[in-house]
């Protein structure tokens, strides 16, 4: 049995990474789709954590895109946008480096592709319906596709017979039998947005082709006050409590 943990839009959020990283326990690889930057208050320690696990492989996030250039913030609301703004002057050449490394365009790993958002567009189109599901199922070609971006957990199932695109919401507890075509998204680990605040991540056996989704809970209270010390919006503290 393999064992690789896939998680996504960390934001700077350490504490949530650190608790994911527990509750996963002993994995061969890691799978981060992208934003690691981006809302929270730790983005330094975040890519440090990351860097410290072998076989990772990494995709670059919008929120990562964002914290490294030139460009205009203008696409991000008000309260992002000021995040970014503290990001750029924060992030230490090392991890500027890092973030600059990552993958912009498509990853394929195995059966696996890998994106932040879509195959079309790795970094910025979101797959939240099946509309945006079906306009991506040409654009890969392995059995699946894993992206994040969203920050829902969720899998959009892919039936031949019918040729229909299908949500489904996974629950905890629950491992799915890979079968057809999917897209799946192992929802967020540091700002989840379904209404349940605990950090969001999946674990994919490839040998067993498996998918668990994963929730655990981490204290919210502590990276509520980082990010009101450091400055930020308090607007990120306060979602964190409601999962949104
Ligand atoms: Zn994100």
């Amino acid at each position: 049995m393999a064992k690789i943990l896939v998680i996504s839009d960390i934001h700077a959020n350490l504490v949530a990474l650190e608790a994911v990283l527990q509750d996963a326990g002993q994995v061969d690889q890691v799978f981060c789709l992208g934003d690691i930057a981006g809302y929270g208050p730790l983005p330094n320690e975040c890519i440090a954590r990351l860097r410290s696990l072998s076989n990772l492989t990494c995709m670059m996030g919008n929120h990562d895109f964002a914290a490294l250039g030139d460009l205009p913030l203008e696409t991000f609301n008000h309260e992002a946008r000021k995040a970014l703004h503290w990001q750029k002057k924060v992030l230490t050449a090392e991890s500027k480096q890092f973030l600059g490394e990552l993958s912009q365009t498509m990853v394929v790993n195995g059966d696996v592709s890998l994106v932040h958002g879509s195959p079309r567009d790795s970094i910025w189109e979101y797959i939240m319906n099946t509309l945006s599901a079906r306009m991506n199922l040409n654009a890969f070609e392995t059995s699946w596709c894993f992206m994040g971006h969203s920050h829902f957990q969720a899998i959009f199932q892919y039936t031949l017979e019918k040729d229909e695109i299908t949500i489904e919401v996974p629950r905890q507890g629950e491992t799915y039998a890979m079968r057809e075509r999917a897209f799946l998204n192992p929802g967020s680990v540091g700002q989840p947005r379904d209404r349940d605040p605990r950090a969001a991540y999946a674990i994919y056996d490839p040998q067993a082709q498996s998918w668990e989704p994963h929730r655990v809970a981490y204290d919210i209270h502590t990276v509520q006050q980082q990010i009101l010390d450091a400055g930020l919006p308090a607007r990120h503290a306060e979602r964190l409590a409601g999962g949104w």
